[in-house]
């Protein structure tokens, strides 16, 4: 799979490229990446970028011009001439709002997918990284300042993707982010193969059958649910023990525990994942429990330092 990245700051990229996951996939050759500089794209002494918006209003806006020149000399040409009409990109937004399709290959000519980063995209999540991973080309469009003349989007973007609801100052981070998710689904990037399934937000437990326990059969069987908490040596860390259970070798024990924690981190943290998640009869009962009320509001927002306190 191969990344391209436009943007104003490409020296941005180089720690990010240099370290962990995504620099091991690089040295391997199971993913490859290329910066454009879009200030090459530029014909003025000052090698402008941006420009005033039109009706006024704050702040400036990336030009058209450079952003299309950088993107066809990557050889990305406007979508109507890519051969994406918009009746395939409506199939594969149908299909994308059914929730876990993937991303049709053959879907317009290259499996090229070009997405702008931008606050009011499309949130990012996981679902989307398995649903980017079988295309051979993600071109990645950093926005700064107020954003990208609206038209880019238009003509050459097939997607534009929020990474959450917050406002970042650049898509750098954006696109960071997208390369970090997806590259480390890639197969072979991971040493264990299973910890991008099993881990959270992982594939549902309908694709890793439960064991006739009713137990998911993964170590994390996340089935959408948050991860559970990890522990490693010592045992003992200033006053805190590790869980016995964990210590104790039974696995069928462990792997209860882990998911009635997978629950417990999940409607403590992010109990709107609850509504999606496959839920045993078993884990409805400890949710329960737990404090669940299902379809009702969940507790939200930080604990108050009275509460914890006290
Ligand atoms: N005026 C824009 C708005 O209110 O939606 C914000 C522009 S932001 C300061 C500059 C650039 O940062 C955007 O063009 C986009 O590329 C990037 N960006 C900001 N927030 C983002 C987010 N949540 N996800 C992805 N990219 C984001």
């Amino acid at each position: 799979m191969r990344f391209e990245i436009i943007t104003i700051f490409p020296e941005f990229f180089s720690g990010f490229f240099e370290h962990g996951v995504v620099r091991r996939a690089l040295k391997d050759g199971l993913v490859s990446v290329e910066v454009r500089d879009l200030r090459e794209f530029t014909h003025d002494r000052h090698r402008t970028v941006d420009d005033r918006p039109f009706g006024g209003g704050e702040g400036m806006v990336l030009k058209p011009e450079p952003l299309a020149e950088a993107l066809e000399s990557l050889g990305i040409a406007a979508k109507a001439e890519r051969g994406l009409s918009s009746l395939t990109l409506a199939l594969e937004k149908n299909r994308e709002e059914g929730a876990s399709g993937s991303v049709d290959k053959d879907a317009g000519q290259t499996g090229t997918r070009v997405i702008l980063l931008s606050a009011q995209g499309r949130r990012f999540t996981q679902a989307t990284a398995r649903e980017l991973l079988p295309l051979e080309r993600v071109v990645l469009v950093c926005g700064r300042y107020e954003g990208v003349d609206e038209r880019v989007n238009s003509l050459y973007c097939d997607r534009e993707v929020s990474i959450g609801d917050y406002v970042l100052s650049g898509g750098e981070l954006a696109a960071a982010v997208v390369m970090d998710a997806v590259t480390r689904l890639v197969p072979g990037v991971l040493g264990n193969e299973a910890s991008s399934e099993f881990e959270s937000f992982g594939v549902k437990d309908t694709e890793i059958s439960a064991d006739e326990t009713g137990v998911p059969r993964s170590q994390h069987g996340s089935g959408g649910l948050l991860d559970y908490p990890h522990f490693t040596r010592p045992a003992e860390f200033k006053g805190l023990a590790a869980p016995e259970v964990l210590l104790n070798g039974d696995h069928q024990q462990i792997r209860r525990w882990r998911r009635e924690q997978q629950l417990r981190k999940t409607l403590e943290n992010r109990p709107d994942l609850l509504e999606h998640a496959q839920l045993s009869d078993e884990d409805r009962r400890m949710l329960v429990d737990l404090g669940w009320r299902p379809g009702g509001r969940q507790p939200a927002g930080w604990p108050s330092r009275g509460r914890r306190q006290g």
